[in-house]
C-alpha cells in the first residue's frame, strides 16, 4: 500500500523541473526528482528542498529507455500516491529541416512527445484508481505557433497539448485533472546560445520568465482551486498572442 502523497517531476532536476520540484515541495508534497544524467544539478534541487523543510528524493531514469522507466515507475507506484505528476523533461536539437538529421528529429520527438506514453500511462492507472490526480505536461509557445527552425521541437511540443486534451477527456469521470503549461522563452540553460536581450524586445513585458514564475502556475492546477480546470492550455509567455 502506498504511504505518501508524492508529485512526480520529469526533468525536474534543472532550470524550470528545478522550480517546480521547489514549489510543490513548499506546497506539502514528497517530490521526486526525475533527471537523466547530471546527477550535480539534482543533488542540489535535494539539498535546496530539504534546506527548506520539504520532503524529497531523487529517481534517476531516462524517459526515452522504455524499460528503465517502467521499472522505475513501478517502484515508485508501489512505495507513494502519485497525485501530481508533471511532465517536464525536454530537449530541443535545433536545425532547418532540410539540414536535420534522423538523431535530431528522433531525439526531440522521444523525449519530449514520446514519453508522454510511457510516463503518463503508469501513474494514470494509479490516479484512475484512486478517481484523484493532476497531470500537467509542460508544452511550449513553439507548440502553438511554428518557429524556424524548430520542426522537430514544435510537432512534439504541439502532439503534447493534442494529447493532453484526448487524456483529459478519457479521464475527467474519475476526477483526474489534465493540463498543459506553455512557457514563452524562460530564463533556464535551454535559452543558451540565443540573444537573451533581442528576445526580450519581442515579448510584450519586455523580458524573459522565471522558472518560479512556470512553477506557480503549476502549484495552481495542482491545487484543490483548479479543480474544475480541465483539457486546457495555460500561456505563461509574457503576453505574447498567439
Ligand atoms: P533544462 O535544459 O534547463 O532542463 C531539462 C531537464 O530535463 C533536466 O532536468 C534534464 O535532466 C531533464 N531531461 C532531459 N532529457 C531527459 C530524459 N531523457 N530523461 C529524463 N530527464 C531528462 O530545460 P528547461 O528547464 O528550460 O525546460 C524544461 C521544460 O520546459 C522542457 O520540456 C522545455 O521544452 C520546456 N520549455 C522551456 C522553455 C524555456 O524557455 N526554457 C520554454 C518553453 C518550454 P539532465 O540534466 O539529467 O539531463
Amino acid at each position: 500500500m502506498a504511504e505518501k502523497h508524492a508529485a512526480l517531476i520529469t526533468g525536474g532536476s534543472r532550470g524550470i523541473g528545478r522550480a517546480i520540484a521547489l514549489r510543490l515541495a513548499k506546497d506539502g508534497y514528497h517530490a521526486i526528482i526525475n533527471f537523466r544524467v547530471n546527477t550535480a544539478e539534482a543533488q542540489r534541487t535535494l539539498q535546496l528542498i530539504v534546506n527548506d523543510g520539504g520532503s524529497a528524493e531523487l529517481s534517476q531514469f531516462d524517459v526515452v529507455d522504455r524499460k528503465a522507466a517502467a521499472t522505475a515507475l513501478e517502484g515508485l507506484l508501489a512505495r507513494y500516491t502519485v497525485e501530481v505528476l508533471v511532465l517536464c523533461a525536454g530537449i530541443r536539437r535545433d536545425e532547418a529541416l532540410v539540414f536535420m538529421n534522423e538523431d535530431q528529429w528522433d531525439s526531440v520527438l522521444d523525449t519530449n512527445l514520446s514519453s508522454f506514453y510511457t510516463v503518463v500511462k503508469p501513474v494514470v492507472q494509479q490516479m484512475l484508481l484512486n478517481r484523484n490526480g493532476r497531470i500537467i505536461a509542460i508544452s511550449s509557445t513553439s507548440g502553438e505557433s511554428g518557429v524556424q527552425g524548430q520542426v522537430n521541437y514544435c510537432a512534439a511540443k504541439a502532439g503534447i497539448i493534442g494529447a493532453m486534451k484526448a487524456l483529459a477527456l478519457e479521464c475527467a469521470k474519475r476526477n483526474v485533472l489534465v493540463n498543459a503549461i506553455t512557457p514563452g522563452f524562460i530564463e533556464t540553460e535551454m535559452l543558451s546560445g540565443m540573444d537573451r536581450k533581442a528576445l526580450a524586445q519581442t515579448i510584450p513585458l519586455k523580458r524573459l520568465g522565471t522558472p518560479e514564475e512556470v512553477a506557480a502556475t503549476v502549484s495552481f492546477l495542482a491545487s484543490s482551486g483548479a479543480g474544475y480546470i480541465t483539457g486546457q492550455v495555460i500561456r505563461v509567455n509574457g503576453g505574447i498572442y498567439l
